[in-house]
């Protein structure tokens, strides 16, 4: 039987982050694959939700201004934050932000001196070439340029180079748990937590995070990412029915060529029972429908 999918999808980058689209672009391919509501949840910031409006709205879109908040727990663990539905004219989320986004570069010359220390000179200036927007300068950037110059084959960067322990990683200070919930929801945003099976947590680590995230003011996490398998999915919704969490859908889309599998601009349907974001954030119930049982 054919997989249904719903016309929703709360996570997806442009080139305002790591994405290889432009926010005209991304949307674009949204509508084309049947999307009613389409979230950007740029990395660290909200430069692009201005025109994401606009052009939404030339395209009979609905769009859900949203950013996705790079977030260090407990001194050494990475854990991205999606908010939804946020004012992206919000003043303290903007200057925050903008402190996030201006530490990328600091962080892309250490990465770019780590990999000269091991012969590979020039990729700081390579890594910033291949943004369009300088600040938000990522591993993904350093990824395509190592990818480009022969120094690493597709899809294998962040393994030779880029991940923790490799020699071109280099630690990083991003937002606290408690600010990057604070910010979204005191700019009118819904807080999830995105691709939680990335983290690769054990169960008590991850309720520990879901825990203190509540106690943040934080409201929900992603059951459907493209980051999942039907494990994770089936897991994470007995966390959600476990934790109060509402339930969210992301195809976390960056590039057309990519590890991740899911197109932007519709997911899958939510399991059974779980308590979907939905309504928070205007989603009228007529899109959407919860996979059956059967
Ligand atoms: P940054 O925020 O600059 O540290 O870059 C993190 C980004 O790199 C994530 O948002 C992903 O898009 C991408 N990424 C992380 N791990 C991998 C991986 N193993 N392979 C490919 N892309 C990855
Ligand atoms: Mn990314
Ligand atoms: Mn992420
Ligand atoms: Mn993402």
């Amino acid at each position: 039987m054919e997989k249904q999918y719903i016309p929703i999808d709360l996570h997806c980058h442009s080139t305002h982050s790591d994405g290889s689209l432009s926010i005209r672009e991304v949307l674009t391919l949204a509508k084309t694959n049947g999307a009613v509501y389409q979230a950007i949840t740029d990395h660290d910031t909200v430069e692009g939700i201005a025109e994401a409006r606009q052009t939404a709205k030339e395209l009979g879109l609905n769009l859900i201004p949203g950013v996705e908040i790079s977030v260090t727990w407990h001194n050494n663990t990475l854990v991205h934050i999606v908010g939804l539905g946020v004012d992206e004219t919000n003043q303290v989320l903007v200057s925050e932000l903008a402190k996030l986004r201006a530490s990328r570069i600091e962080r892309g010359k250490r990465i770019g001196d780590n990999l000269a220390k091991i012969g590979i000179p020039g990729a700081f200036a390579g890594a910033l070439s291949l943004c369009d927007h300088p600040e938000a300068l990522s591993r993904t950037h350093f990824s395509q340029w190592l990818v480009q110059e022969g120094h690493a084959k597709p899809g294998k960067a962040f393994e030779k180079y880029l991940a923790p322990g490799r020699p071109g990683y280099t630690a990083q200070t991003w937002a606290s748990l408690e600010n990057a919930v604070k910010w979204i929801t005191e700019s009118g945003g819904v807080a999830i937590i995105a691709h939680p099976g990335r983290y690769k947590f054990t169960r008590t680590k991850l309720i520990k995070l879901i825990e203190e995230f509540k106690s943040f003011g934080g409201s929900g996490i992603e059951v459907i990412s493209s980051s999942h398998s039907i494990q994770d999915e089936a897991n994470i919704a007995a966390i959600c029915r476990l934790t109060g969490l509402v339930a969210s859908v992301g195809s976390d889309f960056h590039q057309e060529e990519s590890y991740r599998k899911i197109r932007p601009g519709r997911n899958k349907m939510l399991p059974l029972g779980t308590n979907p974001v939905f309504p928070l954030i205007g989603i009228e119930p007529n899109y959407y429908t919860f996979e059956s049982q059967s």
